[in-house]
């Protein structure tokens, strides 16, 4: 595919992320889903070579480079198949830094940033509550103010990073009375160490087992007031900016994976054979090949014109709404075609396709449901 943005710098920096992954993520892969989660060390070591947060400004510790540069890392870690590297950067890199680098203050940003491009900080977003999720607006976790001080309290829950999060963005009540509910809501930096800010479980998922996933607690927690983030009952209308361009880097993740699941099953059609014939050569299983290499390729052209508009500045809310949805049903829907050709070996553990049919499951909840997308683009097109 021609990338119009994709310079040699890119073709450098995308090499050096391949050879990382080969060499410190792909031997590993299988003892981290096993153990549940990733080293710290792991995220040094993507700190030392530049490849968290690279479009962090040079004067916070970052190299200041286009997205372009977050693309090929999403990419590559995507390929890696290793969720608790490629959503945990994701979350980290392209969905929190963003929050903090557009809405935060000097002070804010000198105390955090760096840390973020070393690896010695890593970030999560709470805005996920027990009772509420893609309501967004009627979320109940309070700050109040006291003195110098905001006392939060309340409770976020499926919150990625959770367990290892240096600092969290977290979306909170500050003015109760609000009307319409949204305006009341607003963004405050917490420390992990924060009196009152309790991490509880790790969360036992159906998939991206290596990834950590948790409930968070906050009771009386304290932070000083020039923590939050942005202004006042405007943290809803931040949410909503940096959401196009989450939903943008679960798209990314999204064809990738698909593209990997039809690799890894062509591969095994080919070579396994039943009837004296290759799987792949029965008329019906190479129609199902050719339709998810068609949709793949597909998703994959919409994808870069997707990535493209974001680069130029352009908004692509109505276009990363739709393909938020569609590339996410699209990657379930061949990883379940892929299982079904891989057969009984598909439901075994030491078959890749086993791991990846349970991780991409999730796609289409996080981030927005599919039918939140849809809901946003009925709305748009005044339906
Ligand atoms: C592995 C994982 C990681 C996550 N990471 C984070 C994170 O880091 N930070 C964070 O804040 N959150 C995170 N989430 C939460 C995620 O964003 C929510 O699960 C998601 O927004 C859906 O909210 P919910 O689970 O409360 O579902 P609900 O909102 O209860 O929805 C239940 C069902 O109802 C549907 N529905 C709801 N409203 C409508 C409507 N108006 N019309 C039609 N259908 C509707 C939904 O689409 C869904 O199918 C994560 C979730 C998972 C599973």
């Amino acid at each position: 595919m021609n990338r119009t943005w994709f310079t040699e710098d890119h073709s450098i920096f995308q090499r050096s992320v391949r050879r990382f992954v080969e060499k410190e993520v792909r031997p590993n892969t299988d003892t981290w889903e096993e153990e549940r989660g990733v080293p710290r060390d792991v995220w040094h070591k993507m700190g030392e070579q530049g490849f968290l947060c690279p479009c962090i400004p040079e004067a916070y510790g970052g190299s200041g480079v286009d997205f372009g540069y977050s693309v090929i890392v999403q990419e590559e870690l995507a390929r890696s198949t290793c969720t608790g590297i490629s959503t945990g950067v994701r979350v980290h890199s392209d969905i929190v830094v963003p929050y903090l680098v557009e809405s935060g203050t000097e002070e804010q940003k000198d105390m955090i940033l760096p840390g973020c491009t070393t690896g010695d900080i890593i970030m999560a977003i709470g805005m996920t509550e027990p009772d509420c999720g893609s309501d967004l607006a009627s979320l109940r976790s309070t700050a109040r103010k006291a003195g110098d001080t905001y006392v939060i309290n309340g409770q976020k829950t499926f919150i990625s990073n959770g367990i290892n999060c240096d600092w969290i963005v977290l979306a909170v009540r500050t003015d109760p009375d609000a009307v319409p509910d949204y305006k009341g809501v607003s963004l405050i930096l917490i420390p992990a160490d924060a009196p009152g800010f309790i991490k509880g479980r790790k969360l036992r998922k159906m998939g991206m087992h290596s990834q950590d996933t948790a409930e968070l607690i906050f009771e009386d927690c304290r932070v000083p007031s020039n923590y939050l983030l942005g202004q006042e009952g405007r943290g809803f209308h931040i949410l909503m900016q940096n959401l196009q361009q989450e939903r943008l880097v679960v798209c990314i993740g999204a064809v990738n994976i698909a593209e990997k699941m039809l690799e890894i099953t062509l591969e095994y059609a080919k070579s396994r054979t039943a009837f004296g014939k290759p799987v792949s050569s029965f008329q019906h299983n190479s129609f199902k090949l050719v339709e998810m290499a068609t949709e793949i390729e597909m998703g994959r052209t919409f994808l870069e014109s997707l990535i493209e508009d974001h680069m130029e500045g352009k908004d692509i809310t109505r276009r990363v709404s739709m393909g938020k949805w569609w590339l996410t049903e699209m990657a379930n829907r061949v990883a379940y075609q892929c299982l079904q050709l891989h057969g009984g070996y598909g439901y075994m553990e030491e078959y890749l396709i086993c791991r990846l049919y349970r991780d991409v499951r999730v796609q289409t909840i996080v981030g927005g449901t599919t039918e939140i997308m849809k809901r946003i683009l009925t709305k748009m097109m005044g339906l």
